[in-house]
């Protein structure tokens, strides 16, 4: 019988597979500081974290029994992978099975930047509506225009799938590798970086967190974009800089941001983006469907438990044992 931890409450989906293959499942509410966490930790032969849970060489280095992390994400960006595999640690993750709930989260903050839904909703909230107005909210009609994806991968392709068979959108796209298929299936065209920035009506951003991509979006990237353009991220914060898209909101050279991931998270209550209409932000909710939750839970536990059996995992990260 093995020890799991679960770093934080998520479907019961996991604890009862793992339960049901033999091992003994503890759940904690989340810790207070990576102290805590590495503590506990030291007591299992494996993990389930959450992309808050910061898996570091020193953290790894003192949780001596660990044989499986499995991340409760596709991210893995919070853990040092490359160390865990010299420490024979399995890191797993859930690709798939978020896919569609992220793409559509990707959709959702576009579609609201684009018709100016916060100013609109709070004109209701805010008991101001006086009657149809004809010259006031308008917005961006997102036909036919292109859409630039940086990193065409599962989500990023999802999406482009949307915006060209929903709403005969052309494709640009960044990825580290040409995707044949995806250019069969959409006509996406693979361009590079400066030239997405500069041809795209919006950016949709779906690359991993890495040393190449954090602060990819910078000042320079912003201006690059064309005037009036759109710029969505629902991969991870640190990929933006935030006063440097600050200052191209305000300036109105973008027309509007959607943010599900923010830099720093959880965003500070006084950040400057907040006053903008033309900045929408939600808690990052990408994965956030009941399906996909669900899904990304039984994932997890089957990573546990092949990981724990010395077998490949089902979302493998660095593939110790294939
Ligand atoms: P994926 O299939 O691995 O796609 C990532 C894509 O990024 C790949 O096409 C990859 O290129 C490309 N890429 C890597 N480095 C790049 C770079 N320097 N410049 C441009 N493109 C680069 O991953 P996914 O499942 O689509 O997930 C993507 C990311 O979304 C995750 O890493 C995670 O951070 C984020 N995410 C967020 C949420 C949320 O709740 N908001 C939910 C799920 C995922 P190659 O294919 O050529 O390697």
């Amino acid at each position: 019988m093995s020890n799991v931890l679960i770093t934080k409450e998520i479907p019961s989906t996991a604890k009862n597979y793992l339960e049901e293959k033999g091992h003994k499942v503890k759940i904690a509410c989340g810790f207070e500081d990576n102290k805590a966490l590495l503590e506990e930790a030291k007591k299992v032969d494996a993990l389930i974290t959450m992309l808050s849970d910061k898996i570091d060489q020193d953290f790894l280095s003192h949780a001596k029994n660990l044989k499986v992390i499995s991340n409760y994400a596709v991210g893995h960006n919070n853990i040092d992978s490359n160390f865990a595999t010299k420490l024979g640690i399995a890191i797993g993750n859930t690709p798939d099975v978020l896919t569609n709930a992220t793409a559509e989260l990707a959709m959702t903050l576009l579609f609201a930047v684009a018709r100016n839904a916060k100013s609109a909703m709070r004109n209701v909230s805010e008991g101001k509506w006086q009657g149809w107005e004809p010259m006031g909210f308008h917005g961006v009609e997102l036909n036919a225009k292109t859409i630039g994806i940086v990193g065409a991968g599962r989500i990023g392709q999802a999406m482009a799938k949307m915006c060209h068979h929903g709403l005969n959108m052309n494709i640009l796209y960044t990825a580290r590798s040409k995707k044949t298929e995806f250019e069969k299936q959409t006509k996406a065209q693979h361009v590079d970086f400066e030239n997405l920035l500069s041809q795209s009506d919006i950016v949709s951003v779906h690359c991993p967190l890495t040393e190449q991509t954090e602060l990819l979006f910078n000042d320079w990237a912003f201006k690059k974009m064309k005037k009036g353009s759109i710029f969505i991220n629902t991969a991870r914060g640190e990929v933006h800089d935030e006063g440097a898209l600050y200052d191209a909101l305000k300036s109105a050279h973008l027309f509007g941001a959607g943010l599900d991931v923010t830099n720093p998270e959880p965003m500070s209550p006084n950040s400057k983006l907040l006053e903008l209409d033309s900045a929408i932000i939600f808690p990052h909710i990408g994965s956030a469907t009941v399906k996909a939750r669900e899904e990304m839970a039984l994932v997890c536990a089957k990573n546990v438990d092949l990981g724990l059996q010395n077998k490949p995992l089902v979302g493998d990260v660095n593939n110790i044992y294939s």
